[in-house]
């Protein structure tokens, strides 16, 4: 199987690197980012997407994956698959297979969880929108970057679920952060605060796996100041699409809103930028009710 795969940074250089070292022939391009070592060297995005069967885009935005979409659905083989793993709009993500299947090409949206750890390792996780037939033919490919592959139904779908899920771990980070400033505040030790939340009904993943708070729970970004892990303002990207998405739904997402709003702040006008998505602990310490 020829792979082409565009947008070769962070997670994508990895996730590439790991299917040329399970024997298949990657061809890479990115506008900026070196070629990983095992691929082959494309002039440009079309030229990476030609006689490929299966083109995986990993790109920073909607608004570029269509722009690439435009660049390599003409360029592909009638029966190939395009496979875009990056975090975007539903809409994009709609948009794209729409166009992809007017040219009778497949087209899943596989957005990820893992972060560049998973990436590195080949442990991620893939949200998959799609038809059955393309998810089958890219199942082997998920086998070598992931752990696991969840079809979750059409396209666009893919996207939904790691919107939703990640709208549940922004308001639950703020959640378990706002109860340990509260309990400093109280007196209650974070200790005994961990050893009880994580026990009763206010367990989370947050709270049990990725504890906040520097020195309590399994080893988290908290024990290292803070260095990401799962970056804050990739958090609010998450958020924004997560409200975009219920606006253009009509759908009532308070928690999600104000989740979106804080995280803003954080990263904008507070010092989040670079951190963890967990610092939002620090940041809930040092304030009262009103500053
Ligand atoms: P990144 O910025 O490191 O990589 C994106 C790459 O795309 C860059 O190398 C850039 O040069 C390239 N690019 C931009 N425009 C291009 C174009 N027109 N043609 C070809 N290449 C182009 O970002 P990343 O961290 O690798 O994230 C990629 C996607 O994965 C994003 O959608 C992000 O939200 C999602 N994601 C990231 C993480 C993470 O922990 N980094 C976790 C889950 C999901």
């Amino acid at each position: 199987m020829k792979i082409g795969f565009i947008g070769l940074g962070n997670m994508g250089g990895p996730m590439a690197r790991n299917l040329a070292a399970g024997g298949y022939d990657v061809t890479g391009f990115d506008v900026a980012a070196p070629i990983p070592d095992g691929l082959t060297k494309a002039e440009t995005a079309a030229d990476a997407a030609r006689n490929a069967d299966v083109v995986i885009t990993m790109l920073p935005d909607g608004g570029i994956l269509r722009s690439v979409a435009d660049q390599v659905i003409p360029a592909m083989t009638k029966g190939a698959v395009l496979l875009d793993c990056s975090t975007v709009d539903v809409e994009s993500a709609r948009a794209v297979a729409d166009q992809a299947s007017a040219a009778q090409i497949g087209a899943l949206d596989a957005p990820v969880s893992g972060g560049i750890g998973g990436a590195e390792a080949g442990t991620l996780t893939f949200m998959v929108g799609g038809a059955e037939d393309a998810v089958t033919r890219a199942m082997p490919l998920f086998d070598i970057m992931g752990q696991k592959a969840v079809h979750c139904g059409p396209s666009g779908n893919g996207q939904a679920a790691k919107i939703c899920n990640n709208m549940i771990l922004g308001a639950t980070m703020i959640a378990t952060c706002e109860a340990f400033a509260l309990a400093d505040k109280l007196g209650l030790d974070r200790q005994s605060m961990f050893d009880v939340v994580s026990t009763s009904s206010g367990y989370s993943w947050t709270m049990n796996a990725y504890c906040p708070a520097p020195g309590v729970g399994p080893t988290s970004p908290a024990d290292s100041g803070y260095t990401p892990g799962f970056a804050a303002e990739l958090m609010l990207k998450d958020l924004r699409l997560s409200q975009q998405a219920a606006e253009a739904v009509d759908a009532d997402t308070p928690m999600g809103q104000r989740a979106a709003e804080l995280y803003e702040g954080f990263v904008e006008n507070e010092g989040g930028q670079g951190k963890d998505f967990s610092a939002m602990l620090p940041r809930f310490e040092k304030r009262g009710r009103t500053s």
